[in-house]
């Protein structure tokens, strides 16, 4: 079977992974990037420099760009594209937000080109393996038309034609994983603050991070329990919950440390308190966080 020509612009530790998976399938690439140096180990594993980007564009139906964010987008492709991205699809895989990437598939389509959106959920090492999952958006029939070349990097979750959604997507998971990264590292202070090293806590933190189903429910369960908006509080409730968030704050404040994580999560409880929701379930919290007050 012979496998369609793909260009890759933007060679970054992801892009250079995506190129490489790619190149093992079989796929013909053409790759350009800022610093051509970035592109010599592909060049040597049998991709084709190209000596432009819109060079990169013409050579292949399908380019994926793997760049800092949308606005490298515009830098490289210039300010007159049309005359190389008429009958092109551009599979854009950077991060930004999910308004730039909407304008951003206006911006394609007014210079003839289709426009998918991506957010990929896994480090560069982990492109093309077993668990490594894009999410995309944009024109379902473009999606269908290279979904095998783009199923190579990783896993396909499609989610629609809104081209936002898959940044939207990429920012929230990002939001739990930021969130999460300053909650550890928060709490390790909280430790190390009383003399005593982080390796003592940190594994079992960890543990308290894979051990979140098993102790509040799986993903399913919760979203039910938020799209029906029950909150039932007989195993635990948001007064309960709220007293141990308040504990955390006025251990934080005794320790010297950084105070405004556990003050942002105990003024949820706070206001979901102040809401009525204290003898409801701590999912009350969802009420109160997008009501956005
Ligand atoms: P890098 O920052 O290493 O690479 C960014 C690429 O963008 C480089 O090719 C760089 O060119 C290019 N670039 C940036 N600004 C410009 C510009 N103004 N003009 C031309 N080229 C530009 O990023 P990664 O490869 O790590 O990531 C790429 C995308 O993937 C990012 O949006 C990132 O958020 C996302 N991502 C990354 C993950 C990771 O683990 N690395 C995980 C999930 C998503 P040059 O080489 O010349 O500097």
């Amino acid at each position: 079977m012979s496998h369609q020509p793909v260009s890759v612009i933007g060679l970054g530790p992801m892009g250079q992974a995506m190129a490489t998976a790619l190149l093992r399938a079989g796929h013909p690439v053409t790759v350009w990037n800022r610093t051509p140096g970035r592109a010599d180990g592909l060049v040597r594993a049998g991709a084709t420099r190209a000596a432009t980007p819109a060079d990169a564009v013409t050579a292949s139906a399908l380019t994926i760009l793997s760049l800092t964010d949308y606005e490298a987008m515009y830098a490289i492709l210039g300010d007159d594209p049309s005359s190389f991205l008429v009958g092109r699809d551009l599979v854009n895989l950077s991060s930004d937000t999910p308004d730039a990437s909407r304008e951003a598939a206006r911006w394609a389509a007014g210079h003839g080109a289709r426009f998918l959106t991506g957010g990929i959920m896994v480090p560069a090492p982990a492109v093309g393996n077993p668990g490594a999952y894009v999410y995309y958006s944009g024109p379902g029939e473009v999606f269908a038309a290279h979904e095998p070349a783009l199923r190579l990097i990783g896993d396909t979750r499609y989610l629609g034609a809104d081209p936002g959604l898959a940044q939207l997507f990429y920012q929230a998971h990002l939001d739990v994983f930021l969130t999460s990264l300053s909650a550890l590292l928060h709490a390790t202070a909280l430790v190390t603050a009383a003399g005593v090293p982080a390796a003592d806590f940190l594994p079992d933190a960890m543990r308290t991070i894979t051990d979140i189903p098993a102790m509040v429910g799986s993903g399913a369960e919760l979203a039910a329990e938020l799209d029906a908006g029950k909150h039932p509080g007989d195993l635990s409730t948001a007064f309960m919950m709220g007293a141990t968030a308040d504990h955390i704050l006025r251990t934080s404040e005794k320790a010297g440390v950084d105070r405004e994580l556990p003050a942002a999560v105990k003024s949820h409880y706070d206001r979901a308190i102040a809401a009525g929701h204290g003898t409801r379930n701590w999912t009350a919290l969802y009420e109160v966080i997008r009501a956005g007050r």
